[in-house]
């Protein structure tokens, strides 16, 4: 019984030195509540790019840039790129984050309680990506401010990401010496780390028939709307299996209630954790789109596009694994997770550096219920940190 209540004294003790945190949770909070009131729209990251490359200066760059992505993609700022020197002669690492925000931020209220951070609910928070901004930012300060060991840094923080991954699709990848990255963009709960998002692909198919009075001469008429209707419902749509789902988002077509429409477009996706899977469906779509138009004697146009590739990492990868110890080093339990999204880490590890998706510690992204748990963000920050720590081993 003594020994029993001792144990129960202790083990807070033991407990708190071991999660002793790293970083600055509130330089940290600082940090994300300044960018927050930047505004960032996807069209309109200049201001924010300014910002974060005065910050990576001041952190003691060795390099820092920004690129022309602008020129390609539209949008007024740029990728930012950083490179810090290792403390170890380590494999370097990359960590990124986006800029840009889904929409517009203009006269932001943040409201800041002891847990969270949010708005008034009349804008988004932009919580992703800034809250992901904002611990790589404070991960290296940490970093360099402990003379914590560290593998060499390459920093990438991208534009346009809501617009499709655009910036991160122009950045120039052969600047990057890293195999493999953490990206901080994700959502869920400390401790998850995001090893699977799957390949995507987007279709539009134009049915062509032909036009003709509908009450007078429909004969004369091939109805572009119902051979749509024919292709969509031959094809299986929703949760496809545990890998792969598939969508119909848009339709449109037709000009008025008496005319045959000769044009028809139809919209959608398929994604899946199994590129096999994927390409299987995009195939059998494309058979039936043909097969149907020419059962009705008319034409179809199918474009399809990969947006991005599928993130499969192995839980003995080294990304992973040192990932995983950090966790674990803050008595969390480590869980493998797969998310249905895409996040530039998608087109990074199409370009050979493999990522590692963490959470940010927001919620309801994309909403004006966005909103950052500081418990989570302060966790996540440890997490970044301690994984950066573990890659210098
Ligand atoms: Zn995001």
């Amino acid at each position: 019984m003594r020994r029993f209540s001792f144990a129960l004294l202790i083990l807070p003790l033991l407990l708190s030195a071991q999660t002793q945190p790293l970083i600055n949770r509130e330089r940290a909070t600082e940090l994300f509540l300044q960018l927050v009131h930047i505004d960032s729209g996807s069209e309109n990251e200049a201001e924010i790019c300014r910002f974060v490359v005065e910050r990576l200066r001041e952190l003691g760059a060795e390099e820092v840039f920004v690129d022309n992505a602008s020129e390609k993609i539209g949008g007024t700022g740029g990728n930012v790129f950083a490179r810090f020197k290792g403390t170890v002669n380590a494999s370097p690492v990359m960590l990124s984050a986006h800029l840009d925000t889904v929409a517009p931020t203009k006269g932001i209220k943040v409201i800041r309680t002891e847990t969270e951070i949010k708005t008034d609910g009349t804008t988004i928070l932009g919580a992703d990506d800034k809250a992901g901004v904002a611990l790589i930012l404070e991960a290296i300060q940490t970093l360099r401010e402990r003379n914590l060991p560290h593998p060499p840094i390459e920093v990438v923080f991208t534009i346009r990401e809501e617009k499709g991954l655009l910036g991160a699709k122009v950045f120039d990848k052969s600047k990057l010496k890293s195999h493999y990255g953490i990206v901080v963009d994700g959502s869920g709960e400390p401790g998850d780390l995001i090893v699977g998002s799957p390949t995507h692909f987007r279709f539009e198919a134009v049915f062509h028939g032909k036009a003709a009075h509908a009450g007078v001469e429909p004969e004369k008429g091939v109805n572009a709307i119902v051979m749509a209707s024919e292709a969509i419902s031959a094809m299986k749509w929703g949760r496809i299996d545990e890998d792969t789902t598939a969508n119909v988002g848009v339709i449109e077509g037709g000009q008025a209630m008496n005319i045959v429409p000769d044009r028809c477009k139809v919209v959608g996706e398929f994604r899946s954790h199994n590129p096999q899977k994927v390409e299987a469906l995009v195939a059998e779509w494309k058979r039936i789109c043909e097969q149907v138009a020419q059962k009705f004697g008319g034409k179809v146009d199918l474009t399809v596009d990969k947006t991005f590739d599928a993130i499969r990492l192995s839980p003995d990868e080294p990304i992973v694994k040192a990932a995983m110890k950090a966790v674990e080093s803050l008595g969390l339990k480590p869980k493998l997770k797969r998310m249905g999204g895409g996040t530039d880490g998608n087109i990074f590890t199409a370009h050979g550096i493999r990522c590692l998706v963490l959470p940010t510690g927001g919620e309801n992204y994309h909403s004006p219920n966005e909103r950052l748990v500081l418990a989570n963000f302060y966790a996540v920050g440890e997490i970044l940190v301690r994984t950066i720590v573990e890659l210098a081993r």
